[in-house]
């Protein structure tokens, strides 16, 4: 192929004990997904519809590397948030065949200009600015189906600079995985590679420059990085 300049490479992710990688496609999240959250941001809990954002793939950064202080705003708050990588795809899924499209978890963090959210949220303006930024997607290296699956009680974890911030266990989730996979194949095609930030607990706070985090899916997977 002759292209005018050479493509952007790849952006992918390791998998955990393995030298493959994870070659990443789209990246979907969903919002107010927990209820302590919702309720945080003064948003009422609503079960009605599910509300869905993306991230373009190469806001992913990798376990251990320094993740840039965005630009433009003065308000960037971490959201601790389980991964959901997928290993197949399709469309009109149902909830119960979603399982069998998952490749592994991790953990990431969605990274939100929180200023500009509430400048958007007040005008009905879209979230774009707000969530879609460069480096927006810190994510650890994926754990596969196959060796490790979380529970209901298995616990996600943020802290910073060695105090904890977030904590909550999985059941706290207003729209399961399955759930979340069935509402988004309605809405979009999913596709193997795709990965899915299934929603942040209570705790969402500012990060500052030189500030260290750890993000953690309870004996799964770590996430390990430092805002610069
Ligand atoms: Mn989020």
């Amino acid at each position: 192929m002759d292209y005018v300049f050479a493509p952007a490479p790849t952006p992918s992710v390791p998998v955990a004990g393995s030298d493959q990688r994870f070659a990443v496609r789209r990246i979907f999240c969903i919002g107010r997904n927990y209820a302590d959250h919702a309720k945080e941001m003064g948003m009422a809990v609503d079960r009605s519809q599910p509300i869905f954002f993306t991230k373009p793939a190469d806001a992913v950064v990798t376990d251990g590397a320094d993740v840039p202080y965005a630009t433009a705003t003065e308000n960037l708050h971490h959201e601790v948030e389980m991964v959901v990588a997928l290993g197949s795809g399709g469309r009109d899924i149902a909830p119960e065949q979603a399982e069998a499209l998952i490749y592994g978890y991790g953990i990431g963090l969605d990274l939100t200009r929180r200023d500009l959210q509430s400048r958007a949220k007040d005008k009905g303006q879209p979230w774009d600015t707000a969530k879609a930024f460069d480096a927006s997607a810190p994510v650890s290296a994926l754990v596969p189906a196959s060796q490790a699956k979380p529970s209901p009680q298995t616990t996600l974890s943020l802290s910073v600079n060695g105090q904890q911030r977030q904590h909550s266990t999985l059941d706290a989730m207003l729209w399961s995985v399955p759930e979340m996979i069935a509402e988004l194949s309605r809405l979009f095609e999913l596709k193997a590679g795709d990965l899915l930030f299934t929603g942040t607990p209570a705790g969402v706070a500012a990060l500052h420059r030189g500030d260290t985090f750890v993000a953690e899916l309870e004996g799964i997977a770590t996430l390990q990085g430092r805002i610069v």
